[in-house]
């Protein structure tokens, strides 16, 4: 193989370049690009793999091997030296390749006659699209120059499918990002909607991945990295200002030198004499940051590459002005499409978006709540979908079945069209009942309040049909801010809440923060088991200050007014006193601070973890109400974290072991006078809220948009009925009353 200097190489770039502007389809493209790069690297072989789907890779061009191969011969990933070079993202140079572990000889291809062989990944952005080859009849270990020359030309095809050069006849010719594809994932909040892509993190496009002139790119990459530095320096000094700790710093400054590592920016400039643009020798890098964070055990190092990654995609922002800027306005129709997004990211979005897909994400987790508390059609789990998005893309969100399609054909889009249209007319059917009480057909009266959390929740009071709030969520409003919110301002947000309540009535729970609702100015310490760990009232009891503050705040917000406050997260008796004492002494202060208190003020407990259920029986008389949070009192019930979707999917909230655990809750309330209602997200569903009426439960508070089927569904039946179900199903030895409850509603009809 000859070796290449910067200037062929630029010369190859350039020429392979040029294969984009030549008429004919991507196929003549493939071909002649094999064909140069044979010729320029002087071996026998060049061929091009590329990915037919996401296993599989199919010979798209060859110089060399028989020709009769192309598009018949595939591979899967991790098959053969050539799968291999694409699962594990890294390049393989065998001097001796049909000797060398893994090699799967392809008759085909007619390649016995080959000894020696270079595969490098056609990657883009850490995506492997294809593997690169070239294979020479004399057994010869190619150099490292050689290797790099060829990642470099790899890198140009991934930049050339990215603009889609090779469309052409089968599934592995066609451009990336243009196909129809289809993501089944987990179903979040339902609803079906249309709308375009928003990438939380968009790609870049690169419309001229090759350098004309070396010396310009340089010029642009060292402007564009003055830029970095002058931002980053001004995140540290704006940190600085904050306490941070030393592990904090430490970390910070290590995100300095990245930005400052000479190492970092002579392989840039070499990409770029190599042929390269700006934006392409980043990229180039950023690939094998990312394959090598795939590879390495260690924690400390890989979050070290995710700066890196993080360093090259603001890198990537400034040389080609693409990305969203903070604050920026909504697309209409925004679709958010992300790997994963935590509730402060998402209350920045606000509540405009029209549907929200994740890459990982969680039924249970707080980001979800808030979009079930807006009722955007959410769907998590849909592997990949950031990585086949564009901004912009027209995208269909089944919140449903937890289903995405991108890019849809039209059929499916009609289907869609009709699904929102039927969707919109249920919505009608609940309004008519909107001022109806949710009485089932034996008479028995739930109370329906709702959840909130925000200003912008409070309009749903009246379109709803709630009648309450039964669950404010304050940490909410801490977790929209970058900074504490003063007592004041405070005091004249909950003012509002009550103003705009109308006399209906809301309980504010005292702050809730933790396990994943972190404020970037209250951050606990790293915690092996956060779910678990120092959260919600254990803060609160610690942190004196913050709920003093805010006692004082709700307490001057009633204006005289009834009012009702609850401790979130109480494990045990001690904990509720605790809490209350704080409240009397707060209360007593305004009294003699002349501030005008609450008419009535009731004091609860939320009960979510399962020891307070057996809690002595002064708890319960000391309490005014409980309310039980489901979605953490399930979590410890069954010991499944309701983030970890893999986990928290196994166990059903109609298991009877949990029902007989909510049933016997109410039954110590009843016993103990003690008013119960059920504030989790499980009581949004007219299933599972039915079957917590029939297990004694006559108060529930779920998201707005959750109180027209479920009232829809308890006016339908007849409880007591129900109830005989219920116990048949618990005494059958079935796991959980669903399958029996499901078909027992449907013919309720
Ligand atoms: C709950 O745990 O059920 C609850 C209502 O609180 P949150 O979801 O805010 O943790
Ligand atoms: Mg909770």
């Amino acid at each position: 193989m000859a070796q290449l200097t910067g200037q062929d190489s630029r010369k190859l770039l350039t020429n392979l370049r040029d294969t984009l502007a030549e008429d004919g389809d991507g196929q003549a493209r493939l071909d002649h690009i094999t064909q140069l790069v044979s010729e320029s690297l002087g071996t026998q072989v060049c061929s091009i793999y590329l990915r037919r789907d996401r296993q599989t890779l199919e010979l798209c061009a060859t110089e060399g091997l028989e020709k009769a191969s192309v598009h018949q011969t595939r591979m899967r990933y991790g098959e053969g030296l050539v799968g291999r070079v694409a699962k594990e993202a890294t390049p393989i140079n065998a001097e001796d390749a049909p000797n060398t572990k893994g090699f799967r000889y392809m008759p085909e291809t007619g390649e016995e006659r080959y000894s020696s062989l270079l595969g490098v990944p056609i990657q883009r952005l850490g995506e492997v699209l294809g593997v690169l080859v070239v294979q020479s009849l004399e057994k010869r270990k190619f150099s490292e120059d050689e290797v790099y020359a060829l990642e470099i030309v790899a890198m140009l095809i991934a930049e050339m499918k990215e603009l889609g050069a090779f469309i052409g006849d089968g599934e592995a010719m066609t451009a990336p990002h243009k196909r129809a594809l289809m993501f089944k994932g987990g179903a979040v909040q339902e609803g079906a909607a249309q709308g375009v892509v928003l990438l939380h993190d968009p790609q870049i496009v690169i419309t001229n991945p090759v350098a004309d002139d070396p010396e310009a790119e340089k010029t642009r990459l060292n402007t564009a990295m003055d830029q970095l530095r002058i931002s980053i320096n001004d995140l540290l000094s704006a940190n600085k200002a904050a306490p941070a700790n030393d592990e904090q710093r430490d970390v910070m400054e290590a995100y300095r030198m990245f930005a400052n590592s000479k190492g970092w920016m002579r392989r840039l400039e070499a990409n770029i004499d190599s042929g390269l643009a700006a934006e392409v020798a980043v990229e180039k890098e950023q690939s094998a940051t990312r394959a090598r964070m795939a590879r390495v055990p260690d924690p400390y190092l890989r979050e070290r590459l995710h700066d890196l990654d993080d360093l090259s995609n603001r890198l990537l922002r400034q040389l080609t002005g693409q990305g969203r800027q903070a604050g920026e306005a909504l697309p209409e129709n925004a679709v958010l499409v992300a790997r994963n997004i935590g509730p402060g990211e998402l209350l920045e979005y606000g509540k405009g978006l029209a549907g929200i897909v994740l890459e990982q994400g969680s039924v249970g987790s707080h980001a979800a709540i808030i979009a079930r508390a807006w009722a955007i059609p959410m769907v998590v789990h849909a592997e990949k979908i950031t990585v086949e998005s564009l901004n912009g893309d027209i995208i269909l969100v089944d919140g449903d079945q937890g289903i995405a399609h991108l890019r849809p054909d039209d059929s499916v889009a009609a289907a869609y069209r009709e699904k929102i249209a039927m969707a919109n007319q249920a919505k009608e059917r609940f309004a008519t009942i909107k001022d109806k009480p949710a009485q089932t057909r034996d008479g028995v009266r739930i109370e329906m309040l709702m959840n909130a959390g925000l200003m912008a929740d409070l309009p749903s009071l009246g379109n709803s049909g709630a009648e309450g709030v039964g669950l404010f969520r304050t940490e909410l409003q801490f977790l929209v801010r970058n900074k504490m919110p003063t007592r004041d301002e405070l005091a004249e947000l909950y003012e509002r809440v009550f103003d705009a309540a109308d006399g209906k009535p809301v309980t504010f729970r005292t702050l809730d923060i933790g396990s994943d609702k972190v404020l970037p100015y209250l951050r606990p310490e790293d915690e092996p088991n956060p779910a678990m760990g120092w959260r919600a009232i254990r803060v609160g009891l610690e942190r004196k200050g913050v709920m003093t503050m805010q006692l004082q705040a709700l307490l001057r917000a009633s204006k005289g007014r009834p009012m009702r406050i609850m401790f979130p997260f109480v494990a045990q008796f001690e904990e509720f006193q605790q809490a209350k004492a704080m409240l009397d002494k707060v209360y007593a202060n305004e009294q003699r601070l002349g501030h005008r208190v609450p008419s009535e003020l009731k004091v609860g407990a939320m009960l979510e973890t399962p020891s307070l259920a057996f809690a002595p029986n002064q708890f319960f008389e000391m309490t005014d109400f409980i309310s039980i949070g489901g979605n953490d009192l399930k979590q410890f019930f069954f010991a499944a974290d309701r983030e970890n979707e893999r986990v928290r999917s196994r166990y059903d909230t109609l298991n009877v072991s949990f029902l007989t655990f909510l049933e016997l809750i109410c039954k110590r309330c009843f016993e103990l006078g003690t008013p119960v209602s059920f504030c989790g997200e499980d009581a949004g569903k007219p299933l599972e809220a039915l079957c917590f009426a029939a297990m004694g439960l006559r108060t529930m508070s779920m998201r707005p948009s959750s109180i027209g089927p479920v009232k829809n569904a308890l006016r339908s039946i007849d409880l007591s009925e129900a109830r005989v179900v219920i116990d048949a199903a618990r005494v059958s030895g079935d796991q959980s009353v669903r399958k029996t409850m499901q078909a027992w509603l449907d013919k309720q009809g």
